[in-house]
């Protein structure tokens, strides 16, 4: 395991969150905002209003930044994120989860829980100088972000679609 587990995780909701803006966009109905919350096992009130919804995809592009940034920027853009926020970390443990840190108030609006929780992850990532582990997706057509947490660094596409996409045509590229 190269971060913590609630890093690992955290890191896995943001980079999912970012790559729901990439055309066709995931994050557009209060049902898909209910599933991403699901999904990525969230504790605290679950969101349900369009606002949370709207300001979930207004995190989606300086999320974007921060997971795709050099090192020294994203220390920066964390660094400001956790004051904007007015993060505080504590240890909980909650729901069968052993201890991990929250960082921001149980009942903060969704959106800034999740920016709260992703600027935590990166200070992981930033203090391990792992920011190779974030990468643009390998098809050239595809601006997905790719979280590889395999031990051989191996992982290269941000889906298994844009994977298959990318063997397909190089096999036909291949028979001519
Ligand atoms: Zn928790
Ligand atoms: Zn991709």
């Amino acid at each position: 395991m190269v971060f913590a587990h609630d890093t690992n995780a955290s890191l896995a909701a943001a980079v999912a969150l970012v790559n729901s803006a990439v055309a066709p966009d995931t994050l557009t109905t209060l049902a898909e905002l209910d599933a991403f919350f699901t999904e990525h096992k969230y504790s605290g009130p679950r969101p349900g209003t369009e606002a949370d919804l709207a300001a979930l995809r207004a995190l989606r592009a300086p999320l974007r930044m921060l997971l795709t940034s050099d090192r020294d920027t994203a220390a920066a853009l964390v660094n400001a994120m956790l004051a904007e926020y007015r993060a505080v970390p504590r240890l909980v443990r909650h729901d069968g989860w052993d201890y991990h840190i929250h960082a921001s108030d149980d009942g903060a609006p969704f959106a800034e829980r999740v920016a709260v929780e992703s600027a935590m992850a990166m200070v992981d990532v930033v203090r391990a100088d792992e920011m190779g582990r974030l990468a643009i997706c390998a098809d050239e057509t595809c601006d997905g972000v790719v979280l590889d947490l395999s031990r051989n660094r191996s992982r290269r596409f941000c889906s298994v679609t844009c994977g298959n996409r990318v063997a397909v045509a190089a096999y036909r590229a291949r028979r001519g």
